[in-house]
């Protein structure tokens, strides 16, 4: 038996778990990416590390460019070129997904772990009908036959709230709208009942109104699977309604993370305290004198400008001549479990 063959089948067996706590069922451990071009190398992430465990939602939170799609796409091992991982582990249920083969990975993909985009009408194939895409992951993955796969694709459907879905299932993504269509990336998704759940920015795209239902629906989802999701988002206002636990990055690093209730109320890392004091206040009254939004200023930096020091140097208001020269470790200076990595703080000296 190959190595990768015994890994893939470790992924099917029992997660570890320590007695009372939930089981860690995604584990990145120190993943580094670079990107070469023109000669030049570039960091784009630095030793991420975080654990997803069993029916919990992690928030994974930054602007546009501090690496959270391309965390997502390393776990999925869909990185594009020239992006090459540098090093580091990703391991599910105890796996190392890195000694998989590419065909015991494409087992992995939509089995046990499967994603969804910000952009659906992108995600799906124009030519399949939606029935068609639900059904290929159980024909490949679960043996269905094609009667049994539809079967299954219209019960999916009706569990994401697609009304008559017995009709719907022979549309092509044209004929439905922004909202279910990203419904059907959800189905597709967690068609095979996946462990983990990566979904990107999965409301971008869509209306207000319709961004709620979604969330309601992955939670509803969540609840009666027990997925685990790791929900990539730049917007605090879906953190504080999702998250169980949030990793905030920042140039490619992981800068603050721990539980969500502690971080929203007691950020440490000035960046997370900017993205807080982003977020609309809802009780502002018309008329209101308090002053507009704050905002972060300055632009995150590009991969080829990052330096030796905190990238955040430039952007922070309370930047010391010391941050300049080097990067600061991610250490525990709250609760337990609620890490930082910032000079301010005496802990990660
Ligand atoms: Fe600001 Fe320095 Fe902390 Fe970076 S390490 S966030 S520059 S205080």
């Amino acid at each position: 038996m190959t190595a990768a063959r015994e890994a893939a089948m470790d992924i099917a067996g029992d997660a570890p778990a320590s007695a009372g706590a939930p089981a860690t069922v995604l584990q990145v451990e120190d993943l580094s990416l670079e990107f070469r071009a023109r000669g030049r190398s570039a960091e784009v992430l630095s030793c991420v590390s975080f654990a997803l465990r069993a029916g919990e939602t992690l928030c994974l939170v930054g602007e546009s460019g501090c690496g959270k799609s391309m965390t997502a796409l390393a776990i999925m091992r869909l990185v594009p070129p020239p992006g090459r991982i540098g090093g580091g582990r990703v391991r599910l249920r105890g796996a190392d997904l890195a000694s998989l083969d590419e065909a015991a990975m494409r087992r992995v993909r939509g089995n046990h772990l499967s994603m969804i985009f910000q952009e659906p009408m992108t995600a799906l194939n124009p030519v399949y009908t939606v029935g068609e895409q639900i059904a290929e992951p159980l024909r490949l993955h679960q043996g269905l036959d094609r009667r049994q796969a539809r079967e299954r694709a219209v019960e999916m459907l009706r569990s994401v709230g697609i009304p008559l879905p017995e009709r719907r299932v022979d549309d092509y993504p044209h004929q439905m709208s922004g909202g279910m269509r990203q419904r059907v990336m959800i189905a597709i998704a967690l068609a095979c009942d996946p462990e983990v759940l990566i979904a990107d920015e999965p409301t971008t795209a869509l209306d207000v109104t319709v961004q709620a239902q979604i969330f309601d629906l992955l939670r509803e989802q969540q609840a009666r699977r027990g997925t685990a999701v790791l929900l990539i988002t730049h917007d605090m206002g879906a953190v504080s309604e999702m998250a169980d636990r949030v990793v905030v990055m920042y140039g490619g690093r992981v800068v603050e993370q721990g539980a969500a209730g502690e971080v929203l109320s007691r950020p440490l890392h000035p960046y997370t305290r900017g993205l807080i004091a982003c977020l609309p206040e809802l009780d502002r009254a018309p008329g209101d004198l308090r002053p507009d939004l704050p905002e972060i200023p300055g632009v995150v930096p590009s991969i080829w400008d990052r330096g030796e020091g905190c990238p955040f140097f430039d952007r922070c208001g309370q930047a010391m001549p010391r941050c300049r020269g080097a990067f600061p470790p991610l250490a525990q200076a709250g609760a337990r479990g609620h890490d930082v990595a910032c000079w301010l703080y005496p802990e990660t000296t």
